[in-house]
């Protein structure tokens, strides 16, 4: 038996007749970039995100610098997130020439409201809160300390597509939601795309100016703007997935229980699920004693995990010039020792699950 982390050829295979004939309509029949396949997408996103607009664009990072540039994050602002997010959450705000200031995270790894209270200064211009693995931060404290500042939130959503806090999509709770279409992400195109979700229209029509060259007619430019808009083609194949993404989430969160029925939690840790919750488990993240010598005894019986990250990003080479050092965020770089992916993609059988399991209670109990 070997288990893959993820399986995007067995994803293909199982679609490859409809979605081959879908793509061939859409290149025979409309444009390549900007068609009607993308203004489908956009209005299907935020139907699901209980949003009023929706922007299809070509990255989540695209959809985070573009949210953070119409904030109007510029050189010498502040904007605050988490040390233990994905690279791309802090690069656009260091593109935009604003700092990174972090907030420690709490032990299911959201950002800690207290922590993000103390860091905001007359400079802070975004708060992103990151929905690592598909959990929802503690969204009704960071919302009413963003509103007490007056600062606007920008949700990393990349990983949480689907999820849900007090019934209120990801996407629908903050300023702007921010999301990924990789292929890696629960729902994922075939090859970079993303998107952003608000309710506010003077946003969305920015966001529309912004990722067309700046463009407001043919000819006419406001503001400069970038290159940042979902193919068609992209859109086409979103289309057909979104269908299906709702089971796709419904079966992770049975695998997710499962793993709760088989690990053994004295050796494990990982965060239940809150009653206000419904978490997409975009990842399944769990915190271990002996977190390097159990990846490789995994490895040995053919299981493949990753891990989510293993270096905080204060802590990364690029992040020199910040002058932060080890210690200043202690709960990330605990939990970035302790922390192990572990599959739990919808391809996965209850057999799989249970074997997995019983690999990593076997590798404490004998203490190897
Ligand atoms: C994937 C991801 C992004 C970036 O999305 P891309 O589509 O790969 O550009 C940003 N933030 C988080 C937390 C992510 O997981």
């Amino acid at each position: 038996m070997k288990i893959p982390y993820v399986n995007l050829n067995l994803q293909w295979q199982n679609e490859k007749k409809t979605l081959l004939k879908l793509i061939d309509k859409s290149l025979g029949a409309e444009n390549w970039v900007g068609g009607k396949s993308v203004e489908i997408f956009e209005s299907k996103i935020a139907k699901f995100c209980k949003t009023k607009y929706s922007a299809a664009l070509n990255s989540g990072t695209d959809a985070l610098t573009l949210a953070l540039h119409l904030l109007g994050v510029r050189k010498g602002d502040e904007v605050i997130t988490t040390p233990n997010t994905f690279i791309a959450t802090v690069s656009v705000i260091v593109h935009l020439g604003a700092k990174p200031v972090f907030a420690d995270v709490l032990r299911d790894q959201s950002m800690d409201p207290q922590k993000l209270e103390k860091v905001i200064t007359k400079k802070t211009k975004a708060i992103i809160p990151v929905y690592l693995s598909g959990r929802i931060s503690n969204m009704f404290k960071i919302n009413k300390i963003a509103k007490k500042h007056k600062i606007p939130v920008v949700e990393d959503a990349a990983q949480a597509i689907g999820s849900k806090y007090f019934k209120k999509p990801s996407g629908s709770i903050g300023d702007i939601g921010c999301f990924s279409a990789h292929p890696l992400k629960n729902l994922n195109a075939i090859g970079d795309s993303g998107f952003i979700t608000t309710n506010n229209k003077l946003i969305y029509e920015k966001i529309v100016e912004l990722r067309n060259h700046g463009m407001v007619k043919r000819d006419r430019i406001n503001n400069f703007g970038y290159v940042s808009r979902m193919d068609n083609l992209q859109a086409t194949v979103l289309n057909f997935r979104l269908k299906n993404l709702d089971k796709i989430i419904v079966k992770r969160r049975k695998n997710f229980e499962n793993y709760k029925k088989y690990l053994n939690r004295n050796f494990v840790y990982f965060p239940d699920e809150e009653k206000h919750q419904y978490n997409s488990y975009h990842t399944f993240v769990v915190q271990v004693k002996k977190r390097d010598k159990l990846k490789k005894y995994l490895k040995t019986k053919n299981i493949e995990t990753a891990i989510h990250y293993p270096i905080p990003i204060h802590l990364q080479p690029a992040s020199k010039y910040l002058g932060y050092k080890k210690g200043d965020f202690k709960s990330a770089e605990e939990q970035s020792k302790k922390i192990l992916t572990l599959p739990i993609n919808q391809f996965l059988k209850k057999s799989e699950i249970k074997y997995i399991s019983e690999k990593v209670n076997y590798f404490y109990e004998k203490n190897l």
